[in-house]
């Protein structure tokens, strides 16, 4: 049941870290895999990379238009593309507000806008967002990010309990630190990334961070005919950080 042939999936920000690696996963189990991304360069066959901005309505709708046709339909919706942000209340202005909270929440609301009347026709149609245990963990330094997540959350118990009775079961995966090349990004900001690197798993319960793939597992199995009646739920792979 966890085998995935003959289905078609759709994963936004596909192209890098935990998108890229659900991508493969769903791939290796058999799905047929279309990609949404700002840069798809990163998405190689067999995934169909299409370049599109989940901030951008016109955008989304023509990519997932094109996901659909080069597919042939579409089953499993993975809405993984984010952005991140940090700081206080006080160290974001509107302008930030409102950009992430354009691409985090609005983007899953808008590709699943453009996916549904497609997943409706499909026997085992299922969406994953990607959260955070930012939604939950109260983390410092991560007000705008937490609340993004916070929204990714209660929408996604509103929209399993909106399309359950259509068929469509909804859930989210909830990542503690994950080692992908955003956080790559942010560790090589540092002075001395090797010593923050170091620091940042020293910081994880199990003295490392989670791997993009083990996200991906997660992410696989709720959108797999395994997870047939599990819809409204939040998986975390947290490493047991529990922001939950
Ligand atoms: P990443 O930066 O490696 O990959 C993100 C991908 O999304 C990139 O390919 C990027 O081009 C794409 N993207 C960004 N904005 C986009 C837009 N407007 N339209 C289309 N594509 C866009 O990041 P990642 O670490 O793999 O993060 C993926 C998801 O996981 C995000 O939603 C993030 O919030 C969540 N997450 C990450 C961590 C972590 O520690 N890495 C922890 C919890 C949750």
């Amino acid at each position: 049941p966890d085998r995935l042939d003959g289905l078609k999936a759709l994963v936004t920000g596909g192209a890098s870290g935990i998108g890229l690696a659900t991508a493969r996963l769903l791939a290796a189990r058999g799905a047929d895999v279309a990609v949404l991304d700002l840069d798809p360069s990163g998405a190689r066959a067999p995934l169909h990379g299409i370049k599109a901005d989940v901030s951008d309505e016109t955008s989304v709708r023509e990519g997932v238009g094109a996901a659909v046709e080069r597919l042939g339909g579409l089953d499993i919706l993975v809405n993984n593309a984010g952005i991140g942000a940090a700081g206080t209340v006080e160290d974001n202005d509107d302008a930030q507000w409102h950009r992430v909270l354009d691409v985090n929440v609005l983007g899953m609301v808008r590709t699943t806008r453009a996916a549904l009347p497609h997943l409706r026709r499909s026997a085992h149609a299922a969406v994953v967002n990607t959260c955070s245990i930012a939604a939950t963990a109260g983390l410092p330094q991560r007000a705008l990010y937490s609340a993004s997540k916070g929204a990714v959350l209660s929408l996604t118990l509103a929209m399993a309990a909106d399309h359950v009775r259509e068929g469509v079961r909804v859930n989210c995966v909830n990542p503690g630190t994950a080692d992908t090349p955003w956080v790559g990004r942010l560790l090589d900001a540092a002075d001395d990334p090797e010593a923050e690197r170091a620091a940042l798993n020293a910081r994880q319960p199990m003295g490392r961070l989670v791997s993009a793939e083990e996200v991906a597992a997660a992410i696989a199995y709720l959108a797999s005919p395994a997870a047939a009646s599990v819809t409204g739920t939040a998986l975390a792979v947290d490493g047991g950080m529990q922001g939950l």
